[in-house]
């Protein structure tokens, strides 16, 4: 598997995220590919609230198709998840499903995910790379990461002044100015807005 490969099949992964946008509630919308032998053996993307995450939802579709996925290799926009929420921990579904290898576009910025769903994947064994067309997925995932992980955008951009800020969230972000201006209004960005001495 070459890393043009890899940057192809995310690219699948990338589409089935697009169809999640906006019915995933607090979730964030991920889209995930399952691949062996340079064939896809299942897709699926982020379902509602509550419902399965992107990864389990590509695992069901091969099993719909009758195709095993032991052995094969997963591909997720976003980190798989490490702990039990309202659904079990996708991390951990994966390793149980006999998956050999995890390509990865972005780090899950919850802080209770965090690298820790990439550790109980290895830990499992399985073989990881993350970091695929992370820039991209960034800006697909940006208005999600500003509304429920700003400090990751906070880390990011704090220290730079107000056009220079502005400039940089909205490329990495892929946001407005305006919708970034907006955000900037809120209390999640009230130590960024006194960096930037607009506020006390
Ligand atoms: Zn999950």
């Amino acid at each position: 598997m070459t890393a043009r490969d890899d940057e192809a099949w995310m690219r699948v992964a990338m589409r089935e995220a697009d169809q999640a946008r906006g019915s995933t509630g607090d979730n964030p919308w991920v889209g995930c590919t399952i691949v062996a032998s340079g064939e896809i053996l299942g897709r699926g993307h982020t379902q509602g609230p509550g419902e399965d995450h992107a990864e389990i939802a590509a695992a069901r579709d091969a099993q719909a198709r009758g195709l095993s996925i032991v052995g094969a290799t997963l591909y997720s926009t976003l980190e798989p998840c490490s702990f039990h929420g309202r659904t079990p921990a996708c991390a951990r579904s994966i390793a149980s499903r006999g998956i050999a290898r995890v390509v990865i576009g972005m780090r899950d910025p919850h802080p209770r995910v965090n690298g820790l769903g990439i550790q109980i994947l290895r830990d499992a064994g399985i073989e990881v790379t993350e970091g695929v067309l992370v820039d991209e997925i960034r800006r697909q995932l940006g208005e999600w990461v500003l509304d429920h992980h700003p400090h990751e955008l906070i880390a990011r951009v704090t220290g730079f002044d107000a056009p220079e800020l502005v400039a940089r969230a909205t490329e990495i972000y892929g946001l407005s100015p305006e919708r970034f201006e907006r955000w900037l209004e809120t209390d999640a960005a009230a130590d960024l807005r006194r960096s930037l001495g607009r506020d006390g």
